[in-house]
């Protein structure tokens, strides 16, 4: 039995979008590659409010966290972690063998402006890293907040993670100065998991050009480099079934119309925030909870595990507490084609199951 997934990734896929993915194969070499991935960028600059090139990689999004840092840092890195995810971007660049220091916030609090302003005040770092939507904690950090801070820094490479977070929150990149913003397929974007899509903007272009060793697959220079010279398509072959896909689940995104979605995101967090607070605490503090999915602080004591057991008799999965915070909370995801129903539905069977 399928079970449907209120977890963070990967999420449920409608039907028609996972049909996309068995599409017979085209050359990777033909003007129809060119014409489907140039249909996927120009989708994706609306869908992040960005002039910038747009960069997909096949591979999960990490592959795109690692070529950001590494293919950009020429100086430092300052790495600003509210959780598991964060921490991941700054020993990406520690095993790249890439300068960087960790800037840590309390579980639950999130990156201020003033922790930034502080770091790059020091004029050591030229490259920020910033989660904007930590999947561990539940933690929405104030990036347009931060945006602000950025531009006393105009040399300053700024990343932002939004693996769990675009398409599902409006992130205006040109607006909030981001130079490379990542994401995933297996998130708010609602697709399979298997493929990264990053802007890149043209000042974290010339900053690579500064950076020797760039590495090879994730070479954010190369596969920027060579979709100009190849008409958009990339150095090694990608993941047609998935660029079919996307290409479809954009346009049905844009029939939704984009403030319906975010609109809907929220809608889903205020309601399980509601119920999370009515039963249990939640783990993020007020003012930065996900829009995406929420940590419920398990202040009952219940055993996750047996939980999400009952609940996957009965058709369903959430997730359990990240890491150290593994029975400690629990995770609920409401994000990508996850509707007010189905939150309804689920939060309903935790209700019986656990007799609330
Ligand atoms: C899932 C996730 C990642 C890792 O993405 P992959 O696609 O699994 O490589 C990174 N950052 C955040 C915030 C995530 O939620």
């Amino acid at each position: 039995m399928h079970k449907k997934l209120f977890i963070p990734g990967p999420v449920d896929v409608r039907e028609d979008v996972l049909q996309r993915m068995a599409t017979p194969m085209i050359g990777h070499r033909t003007k129809e590659a060119s014409t489907l991935q140039r249909s996927i960028s120009d989708k994706m600059k609306q869908l992040m409010f960005t002039q910038s090139e747009i960069l997909l990689s096949t591979s999960s999004g990490s592959g795109l966290m690692e070529g950001a840092v590494r293919s950009c840092t020429r100086k430092k890195a300052a790495c600003f972690s509210v959780g598991a995810f964060g921490k991941k971007w700054y020993q990406m660049a520690v095993s790249n063998n890439v300068p960087a220091d960790l800037f840590e916030s309390e579980a639950g609090d999130p990156t201020t402006p003033e922790m930034v302003d502080r770091a790059l005040a020091t004029g050591d770092y030229d490259l920020v890293t910033v989660t904007h939507n930590e999947t561990s904690t539940g933690v929405m950090n104030p990036v347009g907040e931060i945006a602000e801070v950025m531009k006393k820094y105009p040399e300053v490479i700024f990343c932002v993670d939004t693996v769990s977070s675009l398409a599902g929150v409006k992130i205006p990149v040109d607006e909030w100065g981001i130079d490379i913003c990542i994401t995933s397929s297996q998130k708010a974007l609602g697709l399979p998991p298997g493929l990264a899509v990053a802007s890149i903007s043209q000042k974290a272009v010339e900053a690579a050009k500064q950076v020797e060793f760039r590495g090879s697959y994730f070479d954010l220079l190369s596969l920027y480099n060579t979709i100009q010279k190849r008409d958009y398509q990339y150095p090694s072959t990608p993941s047609i079934s998935h660029m079919y896909a996307l290409d479809y689940q954009l346009d049905l995104i844009f029939k939704e119309g984009l403030e319906a979605r975010f609109a809907r995101h929220l809608e889903m967090a205020e309601y399980v925030r509601d119920w999370g607070r009515q039963h249990f605490e939640l783990f993020a503090r007020e003012g930065y909870r996900s829009n995406t999915l929420t940590t419920v602080l398990n202040t009952r004591g219940i055993s996750v595990a047996d939980l999400n057991k009952a609940l996957g008799e009965r058709g369903f999965m959430i997730s359990n507490g990240y890491g150290d915070y593994k029975e400690k909370t629990f995770r609920i995801a409401h994000m990508a084609d996850t509707t007010m129903e189905d939150i309804k539905e689920v939060l309903g069977h935790i209700d019986d199951i656990l007799g609330l």
